[in-house]
């Protein structure tokens, strides 16, 4: 463990010292933003007596951080700024995220915490592929990684096949990436009979997308090592607020820098744990942009707050079976593309690329494609039977277009598993 006494902390001191955080973010804010302070309810610090009385304060979404474009929810003179990060959506403003240094000392703890969560030591070489630019995941890897000493190429995206050549030369022993990343590096090693089994590569860390246990295992079968899934967002500092240990039964979310909730995503009242529903996430120990009560849009549930198998007291969330707002509702049904990932990765002969395209008819009648690449020949009883899964499990009647592995375009970036054309 990276800190211990914080990450087995009795869940009654982990709690209380929650609460004092809790007050001490709302005496922060309101001493440095009054505009930010008023938009959440000008709570005073000593009335949240217990961390349910949290709940009783409104939620911050996502068009709230982009209204306050650029620095309307800092609470630090600009002065005080070290860098930032940016996440862009694909409308209106970006969100900017600033950090002061401690914020950036604090996203540092976080991620080399995920990094020893993940088995990785100083003497690892980490090959670090997300971009080193306006989004946050290569830099949030570069502070983790510094911190814990070890030795890190940070390459960033693409040139997929400098990534194999400096993997194999430079012995990495762990990867860092977005979630489909590693898609892209499986066929390209296939092209140039690259085995990842012939490298030192054991750990995977991936996140930002969501990806299903049937990919997770996909991946880990194809490239030899153990992955963890890492969590954290632009808004919330950044990817770190938690990852998966050894014992993969959730992810570990540190408590004593995030007090998370889960809501119901429609009306937003709080959900008992076990209960699946919206992720809401306060920053406890960050300056220059804390957040109260904010929806993340991530669909999750508490799993457990007992003690681990690994030690550690911090809460566990289950794998992000989505986000609300990629939610298919069609022809009356509500389902997330992971779903359908699940069910399609079960079958050998299909590819782990997919796409699912909405749209209208000349009636005006809603239709839906699926086309999903073939690994090799799928045989048509196999085919028959996706097709039977897909209405047994979702209820969606819809025939898979089977075709050729590669036809799907690769972005530069995030997989586009979605395009709906009903909206335009
Ligand atoms: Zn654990």
């Amino acid at each position: 463990m990276w800190q211990r006494d914080c990450e087995t902390m009795e869940r009654d001191q982990l709690e209380q010292l929650q609460l004092a955080r809790v007050g001490e973010t709302i005496h922060h804010i309101q001493a440095h933003n009054s505009a930010y302070y008023k938009k959440v309810g000008s709570p005073r610090a000593d009335s949240i007596s217990s961390l349910d009385a949290l709940q009783a304060l409104p939620l911050l979404t996502k068009t709230d951080l982009r209204a306050a474009y650029p620095f309307g929810l800092a609470c630090a003179p600009q002065s005080e700024f070290a860098r930032m990060q940016m996440s862009s959506g694909t409308t209106g403003n970006p969100v900017i995220c600033p950090y002061t240094r401690a914020d950036i000392s604090q996203w540092a703890e976080c991620m080399a915490r995920c990094f020893v969560a993940a088995g990785v030591t100083r003497d690892d070489v980490i090959q670090i592929t997300p971009s080193f630019g306006l989004p946050n995941g290569g830099f949030g890897f570069h502070y983790g990684a510094e911190l814990l000493g070890a030795f890190y190429v940070p390459i960033g995206p693409g040139r997929t096949l400098l990534q194999l050549q400096l993997m194999r030369d430079l012995g990495a022993t762990v990867i860092t990436a977005i979630a489909t990343y590693p898609l892209r590096l499986i066929e390209a090693a296939r092209e140039e009979h690259f085995d990842f089994r012939q490298t030192k590569l054991r750990v995977g860390i991936f996140g930002s997308e969501i990806w299903s246990d049937q990919l997770r295992a996909r991946i880990q079968a194809e490239m030899g090592i153990e992955t963890f899934d890492i969590i954290g967002m632009t808004e919330t500092g950044g990817v770190g607020m938690g990852i998966d240990c050894a014992a993969h039964q959730g992810n570990h979310v540190w408590e004593d820098h995030y007090l998370v909730e889960i809501v119901d995503p429609k009306t937003g009242a709080p959900l008992p744990d076990g209960h699946e529903g919206e992720l809401v996430v306060t920053t406890l120990t960050r300056q220059a942009m804390p957040l109260l009560r904010f929806r993340t849009g991530d669909v999750t549930r508490v799993i457990s707050r007992a003690r681990c198998e690994c030690g550690r007291t911090h809460l566990r969330i289950d794998r992000f079976k989505g986000r609300t707002d990629d939610m298919i509702i069609y022809k009356g049904l509500n389902f997330y593309p992971s779903q359908i990932e699940q069910l399609l990765l079960r079958h050998d002969g299909v590819a782990h690329d997919y796409q699912i395209v909405l749209d209208h008819d000349a009636q005006g009648n809603e239709t839906m494609e699926l086309v999903v690449e073939r690994a090799g020949f799928l045989a048509p009883l196999e085919q028959e039977r996706i097709h039977r899964e897909l209405y047994d499990y979702i209820g969606l009647s819809v025939t898979p277009q089977f075709v050729a592995a590669g036809t799907i375009a690769r972005p530069v970036g995030k997989a586009v598993r979605v395009i709906d054309r009903r909206k335009t």
